[in-house]
């Protein structure tokens, strides 16, 4: 392997993907593991998981599934015990769990709100500080938090209020620990995905004036593969990122060009 592609190897590394049994995390659980790292997938609903922990093993990697709730600080921390106590360290740390919801934001119920900031938000911030600890205490480690070009622009047609200010403050929130963490060894940087071809848009790309929408404002003129996205988590998460932290790598088509 010639310098440069060694850059990309993540052999030995452990790697934490929350919300990695399907959708965008699947895929990041899937690329970092052919990279080389080992994998534990924190996920609310453990059942769709197995088969993508069954393919991580198949490659000849460790891999481990952990029912968690990001928005539980007490679950968040059982899950880092728990990986820590199989794998002695973590190394890498993606927060992907995510939600969204299109509601107006005139008629958000309170319960609404809070859910979406609960995960998106507080869910990524409790990772980060219980991860972040272990990683601070090794001198060593890198997150990789999945904010969305939400958190930049306002999308159309569909309202999200909720969403949008969760994934802006995410952006934010991997700013100031990239800044607070820079001098311990710790890389913290986000990833801002446009339109995906997951679970989340399957709504959107059935509403016929949604689905125009979203196409003609993507310059590519398509929805992203969740593979697209993985391999730039992959980026940010190996040795070939050594300079970028705090950074916000967009990766949506060119949605956010016009
Ligand atoms: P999916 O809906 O396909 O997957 C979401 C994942 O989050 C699931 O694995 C889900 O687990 C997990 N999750 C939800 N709540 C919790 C929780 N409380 N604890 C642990 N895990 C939880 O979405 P995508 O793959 O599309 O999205 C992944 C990330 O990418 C999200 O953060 C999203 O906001 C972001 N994003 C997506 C875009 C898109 O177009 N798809 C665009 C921009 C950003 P379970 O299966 O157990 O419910």
């Amino acid at each position: 392997m010639n310098e440069s592609f060694q850059l990309f190897d993540l052999a030995g590394r452990v790697a934490i993907v929350t919300g990695g049994g399907r959708g965008i995390g699947r895929e990041i659980a899937l690329t970092l593991a052919r990279a080389g790292a080992d994998i534990a997938i924190a996920e609310l609903d453990i059942g769709p998981a197995s088969d993508c922990i069954q393919e991580i093993r198949d490659m000849g990697r460790e891999a481990m599934l952990i029912e968690t709730d990001v928005r539980q600080p007490s679950s968040v921390e059982a899950m880092t015990q728990q990986v820590a106590a199989r794998f002695g360290k973590v190394d890498i740390l993606i927060n992907n769990a995510g939600i969204a919801k299109n509601t107006p934001a005139e008629e958000t119920p309170d319960e609404e709100w809070l859910g979406i900031i609960d995960i998106n938000l507080n869910g990524l911030f409790w990772c980060c500080r219980a991860v972040g600890r272990r990683m601070l205490e090794n001198g060593s480690g890198v997150i990789v938090n999945i904010a969305s070009m939400s958190g930049s622009v306002v999308n159309k047609p569909q309202p999200q209020a909720a969403y949008n200010a969760s994934k802006a403050a995410v952006v934010m929130l991997t700013k100031s620990l990239a800044a607070e963490w820079a001098g311990r060894g710790v890389r913290v940087n986000c990833v801002s995905p446009g339109y995906i071809g997951t679970e989340m848009t399957k709504m959107g790309m059935n509403n016929e004036e949604w689905k125009r929408t979203w196409l003609e404002m993507t310059p590519l003129g398509r929805v992203g593969e969740p593979a697209e996205i993985a391999h730039a988590v992959w980026f940010l998460a190996s040795d070939a990122a050594a300079y970028a932290t705090g950074t916000n790598l967009t990766v949506d088509g060119g949605y956010t060009c016009w």
